[in-house]
């Protein structure tokens, strides 16, 4: 088995790699630590959860290392090393890496990131540090302030840089390319190859960088159980609860999962749902402040939040180890998406099950998502536990409205208000839909009730058409 000695790190970095734990390097740092250590660029399709961190962060210490030193001024301690990474989470967990990895050196590492107050980033800016991870438009903000200088970068990272591409970012980082030193070592990490990531490694990389490839399906398949339920769209919050209910040991619920939805709207209402029903759930989206995520976090790590409702944005990145399940609520818009999604679980060897509800309106993006991780899923079926739908906790949102006898959306806030308006406007009672009433009025057989009297049929037909704006009023859902 292979180690970490067989790479000649100093043993100050090693003294850091036992203090973490990590007995053998991971096959991304098996590849990387060796280019990197020579000086050499560096394209690395890697997704989080490999072990990519310490498979730059390592050697880019190694590197720089012969230049640290312990005096106090601010310019005996450039920044040398640069990490743009596309997500405060992200900078976060990687600079807490980088941090501890440098730990026995007299190196310093920090991180500066938006949506926080940006004076103590600038004040530790100010005193001078080697390694720097950054969001790009926090890091631009800095560089204007003339907080930070980029002219003594050696190594600059692009960490999920399809993600910064994704999220609009290519402008801030060719800005921010341009103002480091031509001559230095550049490495990119990618969870896929796109053209655009292509073209943003032919501007910006030397020619022929190394490229490394761990094999994501492989490693994948190894470790993480990948399964496709179909379901009725109305059923997904209930078949969410049965899982997180019984899926854990012994028929118990689940006590460590992510789950992934598409919009932070449904992020909310979600963990709020499950919430009432008893499980420990908290959300993390893009509208959280970044003191709030890192509570939800926390709770999470620590065990509290059993269930993490998260929107891709705010998941990625997302460093938890040995995750053992992550469910995708919404099968989401990208396949790339998925890829990232389930790369938190079965993590550096860890065993995971990664489990996706579609309906059949996702068929689509089912076969994307196929169609990138070269494989079927075996689609299988599922419905909701029988439960006593009136005495029961089990779809709260969803309370019965004991007098109207219609099941009505609660509101919280004026978003879910907006929403529940919207389909109350756009609800159509089940004996009325995908039919024309005039055409279907000879064959609907039913004996008319005493209230009903009499048959008439004109008055029947009348009494269907005033249904529809009662129960819209009531706001039900009937479905
Ligand atoms: P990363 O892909 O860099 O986000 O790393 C994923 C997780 O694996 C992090 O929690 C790392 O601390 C951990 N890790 C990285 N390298 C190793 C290793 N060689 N052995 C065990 N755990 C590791």
């Amino acid at each position: 088995m292979s180690s970490f000695e067989q790479f000649g790190l100093d043993p100050r970095i090693l003294s850091a790699i036992a203090r973490m734990g990590y007995t053998a390097p991971t096959p991304i740092q098996e590849q990387a630590i060796p280019v990197v250590l020579r000086g050499g660029d560096v394209m690395g399709a890697a997704q989080t959860g490999t072990g990519k961190t310490a498979g730059f962060g390592l050697p880019l210490i190694q590197r720089i290392l012969p230049k640290a030193n312990t005096s106090m001024s601010p310019a005996r301690h450039p920044v040398r090393a640069l990490v743009l990474t596309p997500t405060r989470e992200l900078a976060d967990q990687v600079s807490e890496n980088l941090v501890a990895y440098a730990k026995d050196t007299p190196l310093r590492a920090g991180v500066v990131y938006g949506g926080v107050d940006i004076r103590p980033q600038a004040e530790m800016l100010r005193k001078g540090l080697e390694i720097l991870t950054a969001t790009p438009g926090r890091l631009l903000d800095h560089v204007s302030q003339k907080a930070v200088n980029l002219s003594q970068v050696e190594i600059v990272v692009l960490d999920e840089a399809d993600r910064m591409l994704d999220m609009g970012f290519l402008p801030d980082i060719s800005r921010i390319l341009q103002m480091l030193p031509a001559t230095r070592q550049s490495l990119l990490f990618s969870a896929t190859f796109s053209p655009e990531i292509k073209k943003l490694a032919k501007n910006f990389l030397r020619p022929d960088p190394k490229v490394i490839e761990v094999a994501r399906q492989n490693s994948t398949a190894e470790t993480v159980t990948q399964e496709l339920f179909t379901v009725n769209d109305r059923d997904k919050t209930d078949v969410l609860i049965d899982m997180l209910k019984t899926r854990g040991p012994e028929g118990g619920p689940l006590t460590q999962v992510l789950v992934f939805v598409n919009a932070k709207i449904t992020c909310r209402r979600l963990a709020r749902t499950l919430e009432r029903v008893g499980i420990n759930a908290d959300a993390i989206h893009g509208d959280k402040t970044q003191e709030e995520r890192q509570v939800a976090l926390e709770g999470f790590r620590t065990g509290a939040i059993h269930v993490l409702v998260a929107t891709d944005v705010a998941a990625r990145g997302l460093d938890i180890k040995e995750l053992p399940c992550v469910i995708n609520y919404d099968v989401p818009y990208s396949a790339e998406d998925y890829v990232h999604r389930i790369g938190r679980t079965g993590r550096a060897g860890a065993k995971g099950v990664a489990t996706m509800l579609a309906t059949s309106e996702d068929t689509r993006l089912v076969q994307a998502i196929e169609a990138l991780t070269k494989q079927t899923f075996k689609a299988i079926p599922i419905s909701p536990q029988p439960r006593n739908r009136r005495g029961s906790s089990s779809s709260p949102r969803r309370g019965r409205d004991e007098g109207r006898g219609s099941w009505t959306e609660r509101v919280d806030t004026p978003e879910d208000e907006r929403i529940a308006r919207e389909r109350a406007r756009a609800y159509v009672p089940p004996s009325q839909r995908h039919r024309d009433p005039l055409f279907d009025m000879p064959y609907i057989e039913r004996a008319p009730s005493e209230t009903e009297k009499k048959p008439a049929e004109p008055m029947y037909l009348e009494r269907r058409e005033k249904r529809r704006p009662v129960a819209a009023l009531l706001g039900g859902r009937g479905h």
